[in-house]
């Protein structure tokens, strides 16, 4: 079943079971001041849940655009590394605003992955949350898991668990506890079970969460009943890709492999060698060109702070990536095309935008290039001094940040390919007295009645030039 097919599957599923199909909000939240970005399903329904907001159905279902790269839920540096998690991926969810609860909720997913995925039932593993007596009887004596695929996981006060079963949006909003499923890869890759010291290997993949919304929390974290009893559900699209078309990572499901054929030419015609499919710098590049791209889409351009933040380190670190594999031209724009071959029936903004998505991602590309060369130089040379178990220096790291417009994390990503770590406080300690010195600056040239004239007479890379501009402004930027 090929992503596509899987996707009208799940949505006609629940349409048939009287949920209104409801299109993605964009990925970047309407007018909600808690998020970076959409992080799940639920979002766009969170007033629904609160009982703010009243729609003229009470069962829906969606495949979200989200976005996890910032924020509570934040997989950046997951990328490349694991099996399933990207910074952009689809949530398929189906939502019940007071109607149904656990136990329809529990059903119908059962339904879906083994009548109409076919999927083996002993490969299925549920969790609850520790003291959700009714979930676990409606897994053990409704559905009839064997008690030994049941884990109940508790709230990981003792730091054992990563995954604790009681879901939030954010550090407010609704939120409760959870129930998820969870697919066996086999014992050909590592990892335990849910709820096992080595849960977090991937052999056993988190398909499916499903979220009794119950609470709304507020800021001081008091957790407050919410009007009605609701559920929220989210599965990953390529997650269930993965297992539906029998492979094990995201990565070779249908829709990336597009994607990463792509990526292996671009690079290649920029200057590198043709890379391997599995390279992780080849999945990281892959992965980052949808983020980018949907971010770009629904308004974002790259900048210094906030969300335009996020959006340029995404680019950066797919460029380094690209670079890393021999690219040394811009190559990341042009894969604009093929995501809005791949992705374009779904999300017509892709197409309709396509144009536009190069050109913007194209611009920030021509100027890291400009600095990437040189960046990486004194970092390689750095590098080579650091001792093993050792931390590069933050100095250092700064000046890549500030002169060569190297985001802290691509920084970190490198020494991470080698062992290493950053000096973060050296960092962040260089940055708090650059702000000061032109804080201080500003005000002496306010004081003078000067104007900035602005004509540096040697290139010190574009960042320091941007951030000379900002000053200049009056602006403060990271
Ligand atoms: P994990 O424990 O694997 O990081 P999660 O518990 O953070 O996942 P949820 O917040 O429960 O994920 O989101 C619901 C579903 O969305 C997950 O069960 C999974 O299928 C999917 N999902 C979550 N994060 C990612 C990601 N970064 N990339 C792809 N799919 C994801
Ligand atoms: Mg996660
Ligand atoms: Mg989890
Ligand atoms: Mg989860």
């Amino acid at each position: 079943m090929k992503a596509a097919d899987i996707r009208s599957t799940f949505l006609n599923f629940f349409a048939q079971r009287g949920h209104q199909i409801v299109a993605s909000s964009p990925v970047i939240p309407g007018d909600d001041p808690t998020l970076l970005f959409t992080n799940a399903g639920m979002n766009q329904f969170k007033d629904v849940f609160l009982g703010f907001d009243k729609r003229p159905y009470s069962r829906a279902t969606t495949s979200q655009k989200c976005i996890r790269a910032g924020g509570k839920h934040n997989d950046l540096e997951n990328v490349g590394y694991t099996a399933r998690h990207h910074t952009f991926f689809e949530m398929l969810g189906n939502f019940s605003f007071g109607d149904y609860f656990k136990r329809d909720a529990i059903t119908f997913a059962w339904e879906l992955l083994t009548v109409h995925f076919g999927l083996p039932k002993e490969k299925l593993w549920a969790t609850v949350y520790a003291e959700d007596d009714e979930a676990y009887g409606i897994w053990k004596d409704v559905i009839g898991v064997p008690p030994e695929r049941i884990v109940r996981i508790g709230d990981n006060k003792g730091g054992r668990y990563l995954s604790d079963n009681f879901w939030m949006m954010g550090d407010t909003g609704p939120c409760g506890p959870c129930s998820e499923i969870f697919y066996d890869h086999g014992p050909d890759v590592a990892g335990g079970p849910p709820g096992s010291p080595d849960e977090d290997g991937d052999r056993y993949i988190e398909i499916w969460n499903n979220v009794f919304m119950q609470y709304n929390r507020d800021a001081s974290g008091t957790l407050h009943p919410l009007p009605k009893p609701s559920v929220d559900t989210g599965m990953g699209l390529e997650r269930i890709a993965a297992v539906l078309q029998h492979v094990h990572s995201n990565y070779e499901i249908d829709l990336f492999q597009n994607l990463l054929r792509a990526a292996q030419t671009a690079v290649q015609q920029a200057g590198g060698a043709l890379p391997d499919m599995d390279q992780p710098s080849l999945k990281v590049i892959a992965d980052h060109i949808r983020a980018c791209s949907f971010i770009v889409a629904d308004g974002v351009i790259p900048g210094n702070a906030g969300r335009g933040y996020v959006l340029r380190r995404i680019v950066r670190r797919a460029i380094r990536h690209g670079y890393k594999l021999g690219a040394r031209q811009p190559f990341f724009h042009t894969l604009v095309d093929a995501l809005a071959q791949e992705m374009g029936q779904a999300y017509p903004e892709l197409v309709q935008q396509r144009q536009r998505i190069r050109d913007i991602l194209g611009q920030e590309e021509e100027r890291f290039f400009q600095t990437l060369d040189k960046g990486i130089e004194l970092l390689d040379g750095a590098l080579a001094q650091v001792q093993p178990g050792q931390a590069l220096d933050g100095e250092l790291a700064f000046r890549l940040h500030d002169t060569y417009g190297f985001p802290l994390d691509l920084t970190a990503d490198v020494c991470r390919e080698r062992g290493l770590t950053v000096d973060e406080a050296a960092f962040d300690a260089a940055m708090a007295r650059q702000r000061e010195q032109a804080r201080a600056a500003g005000k002496f040239k306010m004081a003078q009645g000067l104007s900035f004239d602005g004509a540096p007479t040697t290139f010190h890379g574009y960042t320091a030039l941007e951030r000379e501009g900002c000053r200049v402004l009056g602006l403060f930027v990271d």
